[in-house]
């Protein structure tokens, strides 16, 4: 059978529909509703128009990433980039709604849990594409995936799942840096290079913020978080918000849940317009 833009998401939600792969663990129920997918070529200029926004000598483009495992050079008219987006579910989604201080324990083991997960299936897609011939390599998955302190946006990584996800055609950045999809704004991305010139989808999109109602006077991620980390003028203070995981979420989260492993925040998420799906539309 051909690998097509159809076989690739037919078999990425078929991995996310096994219960026992989409799974919170320690709770019950899905980790994620099943995902969207998005596909864009590695010879979009965005590509390197983010590389050389973030770091040249640091952030990589998607052939690159082929050339430091497969070590020949990839002509990027010939390389694609799978992307999607693993929404969160309606349950957790209304039960961190009603948090105002740190979200649900759900929202927590979707980070862990629901991450792993994620990782899972882009290391599982990788090797289904390798066995039907193809190169392939999910950055999040690799050894050489890293983060770095960045002078200008405090922390990055050397692959951003997001801006694949925009360029790949899956939605547009919010105030607060999160990626608005047509699902939401409450998901996790994922995604995997290969040397396969699939479709790209066509951005519905022109600008990197068109989704966000911040320049139509929406508050609401604003007013959600309990940091003060976003602000109109700023966007996203992302030293406050991390500040805020580390001083209050884990403190709550071992009072209140009795979890100490690894918490987040993200009330930013919910309770807004963008939570599951694209604000006024
Ligand atoms: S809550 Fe409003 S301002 Fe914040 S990201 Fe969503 S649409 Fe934009
Ligand atoms: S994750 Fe939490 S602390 Fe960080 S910006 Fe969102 S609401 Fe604020």
């Amino acid at each position: 059978m051909s690998t097509t833009n159809a076989s690739i998401e037919n078999w990425l939600r078929s991995y996310m529909s096994d219960p026992q792969k989409n799974t919170m663990k320690e709770l019950p129920g899905p980790a994620f509703d099943l995902p969207s997918v998005g596909f864009s070529r590695a010879d979009d200029p965005l590509y390197a128009f983010y590389q050389k926004h973030i770091d040249p000598d640091f952030y990589r483009r998607p052939e690159q990433w082929l050339e430091s495992v497969y070590g020949h050079a990839f002509d990027p008219a010939n390389v694609s980039v799978i992307s999607w987006v693993l929404p969160q579910t309606a349950d957790t989604r209304a039960k961190s709604r009603e948090c105002t201080d740190c979200p649900a324990m759900e929202w927590q083991m979707v980070r862990v849990h629901g991450e792993a997960c994620n990782r899972s299936m882009a290391k599982a897609l990788e090797e289904h594409l390798v066995s039907q011939g193809y190169e392939a390599v999910a950055p999040m998955c690799s050894p050489e995936f890293t983060w770095a302190k960045s002078e200008q946006f405090t922390l990055v990584s050397n692959w951003s799942e997001r801006h694949t996800a925009f360029i790949s055609g899956l939605g547009t950045f919010g105030l607060c840096d999160g990626l608005i999809s047509h699902r939401g704004k409450a998901a996790r991305y994922g995604s995997v290079i290969v040397h396969l010139p699939l479709e790209a989808t066509k951005r519905p999109y022109t600008r990197y913020n068109e989704y966000c109602l911040a320049e139509k006077g929406c508050t609401a991620c604003i007013d959600r978080c309990p940091a003060g980390a976003i602000t109109l003028e700023g966007g996203h203070d992302k030293a406050k918000c991390q500040a805020y995981h580390k001083d209050v979420i884990a403190p709550i989260c071992h009072e209140r849940y009795g979890y100490d492993g690894y918490s987040v925040c993200g009330l930013c998420q919910t309770g807004v317009p963008c939570e599951c799906g694209i604000p006024g539309r």
